[in-house]
């Protein structure tokens, strides 16, 4: 249902009373895509391969059955590494203008068809359907970003320290490459890692997460259709009761040159231990706990929207979200007081089909019960509930304002996922900076200043690898994302990214006269 349509009254009803989910729970949504785009099969050599068992893909929002999936175990995955191991031998021969015209084709193609994409985004992740038009524009980004980078891969000529030698550096595509990626973009979490492997000359093996396959796979299809040779994209969908086994093959398999993670810190470390036996190349895009700082000279229009941007996307499931929000003396009351208007007039929980929805489900209700006891930790700690609070239907949570939060708070400790916001007052700039820094991840980091000098001070500062200076949104092609401590290894988008999928060889050419 669209807000506009809605007479006047009734939308100020509307506004003043919570939303409730429950009606998305008991109506019934109808995933309706392009048939060549759902795609249940596997996605090995070219060719849609069955599994011998098949596991539930279901909408977040109602737990209704979507489709069933190929469940494929250790033996698809082998299969795909071998494909893409004997693919590779071409694959890095093909000339880099051609691989970057089959990835502008595959780019064309995304674009053509991400109204369908995005909807296989809304039904398997619960993203509200705007939001997954977003997440397709930026998913295709990268097709066409690394479409570009593919051709100015360059090497270089180093002068000689003698006279009868050269040095030349070259760079080659590392090899085989597993990608390995979570449900909360599942789209986009592939494309930043394939654009840039495929550029680069490497062949991949991807595996999505269980709860979002269905997007992998008409990434699949697409590839087909743009002219992607067989074996150079693959994909193994599989449960999380396969996962393990398949996770050990696409790590630890001798014919796999390098392994390429979004997803939690704690997997990204048994990831890497499994990668360690055969000492490959890894890049991991791993947990966040964004600090969100408001000082005392903010623009506070500025302040409060980014806030709803950075926090309420996904519903609070991004990496990128800011999970700590620290708000000095001087504006906290008034920053706490816009913030709370905000949240009301903007936020709609509901079904992500629906016009109206700005807040879709959690993916599951683990995930909604760690938020739950977040909030219920934080309240019996002594913080106070501003806005929302509760744990409603299905895996949905109210978007929720607290404030008087402490340090020891279990939501100022872990990252949260969830549309949280915890507010701690702060007195002074060290304050607030030393307990931003005092966590042993570093992703994305925002603050709101207007004071140029205090902007350089807090900037070099903040122990992450992105910060927004009055900005509340960073992702983008052009940049570099990643992130410092225990966030991860290397960078994803921007010139760089290529550069993982890539080795230096040493070449020194010698008996020349002079
Ligand atoms: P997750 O539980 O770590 O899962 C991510 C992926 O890893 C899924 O495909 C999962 O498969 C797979 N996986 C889990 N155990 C595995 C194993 N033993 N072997 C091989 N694969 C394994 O993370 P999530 O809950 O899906 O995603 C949320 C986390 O991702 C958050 O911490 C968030 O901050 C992080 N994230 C980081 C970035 C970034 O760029 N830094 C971006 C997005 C998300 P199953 O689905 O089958 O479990």
């Amino acid at each position: 249902m669209f807000l506009q349509s809605v007479p006047r009254t009734a939308r100020l009803l509307r506004l003043l009373l919570p939303a409730l989910p429950a009606a998305a729970m008991h109506r019934s949504y109808t995933l309706d895509v392009a048939a060549p785009l759902l795609r249940t099969q596997a996605f090995i050599d070219g060719r849609w391969v069955s599994a011998e068992s098949h596991f539930p893909v279901l909408d977040p929002a109602t737990g209704s059955e979507l489709a069933r999936v190929s469940d494929c175990g250790p033996a698809e995955a082998k299969q795909a590494v071998d494909a893409a191991y004997r693919a590779f031998h071409t694959w890095k021969r093909v000339t880099a203008k051609e691989r970057s015209h089959l990835l502008r084709k595959w780019f064309d193609l995304l674009t053509e068809h991400k109204e369908d994409l995005a909807k296989l985004i809304t039904f398997e992740a619960g993203k509200p359907l705007r939001e997954s038009l977003g997440e397709m524009v930026y998913s295709a980004s990268f097709l066409e970003w690394f479409s570009e980078e593919a051709r100015r891969v360059y090497g270089d000529i180093v002068p000689s320290p003698a006279t009868d030698r050269k040095i030349l550096l070259l760079k080659q595509p590392v090899g085989v490459a597993s990608i390995i990626t979570p449900w909360n973009f599942p789209s986009a979490m592939i494309t930043r890692k394939v654009a840039a492997a495929l550029a680069a000359g490497c062949t991949v093996v991807v595996k999505p997460a269980e709860d979002t396959p269905l997007s992998a796979l008409a990434l699949a299809e697409l590839s087909q259709q743009a002219g992607i040779p067989p074996g150079v994209f693959n994909v193994v969908p599989c449960s999380r009761a396969q996962t393990p086994s398949v996770g050990e093959v696409l790590c630890s398999d001798p014919l796999v040159a390098k392994i390429s993670f979004t997803g939690s810190t704690a997997t990204g470390k048994v990831l890497l231990k499994m990668a360690a036996s055969t000492v490959k190349k890894a890049s991991m895009e791993l947990g966040g706990h964004a600090p969100f700082i408001v000082f005392d000279s903010a623009d506070m229009d500025v302040a409060v929207a980014a806030a709803m941007n950075s926090k309420f996307r996904n519903s609070g499931q991004t990496c990128v979200c800011s999970n700590r929000f620290l708000v000095q003396s001087g504006v906290h009351d008034l920053f706490v007081d816009r913030l709370s208007k905000a949240m009301g007039a903007e936020l709609r929980l509901g079904h992500g089909s629906e016009a109206a929805t700005t807040q879709g489900p959690l993916i599951n209700s683990r995930a909604a019960d760690k938020v739950a006891l977040q909030i219920s930790e934080a309240v019996s700690q002594g913080a106070r509930v501003v806005r929302g609070g509760r744990r409603l239907d299905g895996s949905f949570v109210e978007p929720t304002l607290l404030t008087q939060v402490t340090p020891s708070m279990l939501c100022m400790k872990e990252e949260t996922f969830g549309p949280l916001v915890p507010i701690l007052r702060f007195d002074s700039e060290d304050e607030a900076v030393a307990i931003a820094n005092a966590c042993d991840v570093g992703l994305a980091g925002y603050f709101f200043s207007q004071d140029p000098s205090q902007i350089w001070r807090v900037a070099e500062a903040l122990e992450v690898g992105m910060v927004g200076v009055n900005e509340g949104l960073l992702s983008t092609p052009e940049g570099a994302f990643g992130g410092v401590k225990q966030s991860g290894l290397g960078v994803e988008g921007s010139k760089y990214g290529i550069h993982e999928y890539l080795q230096h060889k040493y070449m020194c050419f010698g008996g020349l006269k002079a």
